[in-house]
């Protein structure tokens, strides 16, 4: 996509005319991995008193219909940066009826990208609708892929293939596999935390985990996840690490990353940092920082959410913004060119915004 687009914001003052660039230039340049997020639908099973959905699920109902999911798969794949990485959450995902999830992640996996479905695991403990999802699963068709790797560590890898050079895209993958055989393009990734969450989810996170372990169909398919809070670590390590049914071992930590083997099996964990969804949520200031970076040497990640009411938008501190329309006045799906833009237009008046309101704090205080 060309970088030498532009936006022009009426009356727009120094500072607004750089942010509107540099959205320009960051949003349609290529220095990132673009990932895809869709929230299924805002409903959720449970009412939990840190729960960071409750402002967008007053405004933003319905679900994503499953054609939006498979238009949007398939455009991505002919997008540069796109890393054919994409995530399924909600509200609580599962309240999909569990064979149009299925049909869904499905869709997904052909089309070539990676699926993470994040849950509350709840379900577990409802015997009939585990019953659904344990069949669901286990009828996945998944390939193994290499996605959930940081890039680095497969370049430094790569290097060390004699006559790279020669070999097919077949061989060379088959290489790879081999290298790192455990990574599947599937993995249920369970929130467990005590701050947001609700402390059993550790329990529920046990018993899901317990599952896929214990039946080699789904720990051949499934790879397991755990998303917790920064300050939920010591927390998680107790119920967790401490169990003794979970056999967990070989547990190294990074930053806000975390991985570690649970009865043989590897669960990569993310650390997610806390943000008080009833207090001010510092306006963004720099387009950079809708970038996200695992580590300081890996590439930085950006994420494109898709919400019930056909609108998409960034992540920020939790909070969604840039966010438009994803269907044109004609009832056609936006382009990724297209949606950038737009998006880059939306955040700028978000900053002028933002600046405005600040303003007059500072100098009308009456
Ligand atoms: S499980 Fe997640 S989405 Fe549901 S109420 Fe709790 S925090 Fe909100």
């Amino acid at each position: 996509m060309s970088s030498k687009q532009t936006i022009k914001i009426t009356g727009a003052d120094e500072a607004v005319a750089r942010f509107a660039q540099d959205a320009v230039n960051v949003l349609t340049g290529a220095d990132y991995n673009l990932e895809l997020q869709f929230y299924l639908d805002y409903r959720c099973d449970q009412n939990c008193r840190g729960c960071y959905d409750r402002d967008i699920a007053k405004i933003c109902k319905g679900s994503i219909p499953s054609w939006d999911i498979a238009h949007f798969v398939r455009h991505f794949k002919d997008v540069e940066n796109y890393a054919s990485k994409t995530c399924i959450t909600g509200g609580e995902a599962t309240l999909r009826p569990t064979d149009e999830l299925g049909y869904i992640i499905q869709k997904i996996l052909s089309s070539g990208s990676a699926v993470e479905l994040k849950t509350n695991a709840t379900w577990v403990n409802d015997t009939q609708k585990a019953k659904e999802m344990w069949r669901m699963l286990s009828g996945l068709k998944v390939s193994k892929a290499l996605l959930y790797k940081e890039p680095d560590e497969i370049e430094k890898f790569v290097k060390t293939i004699p006559n790279l050079k020669q070999l097919s895209q077949e061989e060379r993958w088959s290489k790879l596999t081999e290298h790192f055989p455990e990574v599947s393009a599937f993995r249920l990734a369970v929130s467990v935390d005590n701050i947001i969450h609700q402390e059993y989810s550790a329990y529920d996170f046990a018993k899901v985990a317990l599952h896929v372990t214990n039946s080699p169909e789904l720990s051949e398919k499934i790879d397991l996840g755990v998303v917790t809070m920064t300050n939920s670590y010591d927390w998680f390590s107790e119920k967790i690490f401490g169990n003794p049914d979970l056999k967990c071992t070989n547990i190294r930590k990074n930053c806000q990353r975390f991985d570690f083997k649970l009865n043989g099996r590897p669960v990569i964990g993310v650390i997610s940092n806390f943000y008080n969804v009833n207090s001010l949520v510092k306006p963004i200031s720099s387009i950079e920082e809708l970038l996200r970076r695992e580590s300081k040497d890996s590439r930085p990640r950006l994420i494109l959410c898709f919400h019930p009411d056909r609108t998409v938008s960034f992540q920020y501190n939790f909070k969604p913004i840039g966010r438009v329309s994803y269907i044109a006045d004609n009832g056609k799906y936006k382009s990724w060119e297209t949606l950038c833009m737009e998006m880059a237009v939306q955040l700028t008046k978000d900053f002028a915004e933002a600046r405005k309101q600040q303003f007059k704090k500072n100098y009308c205080r009456n």
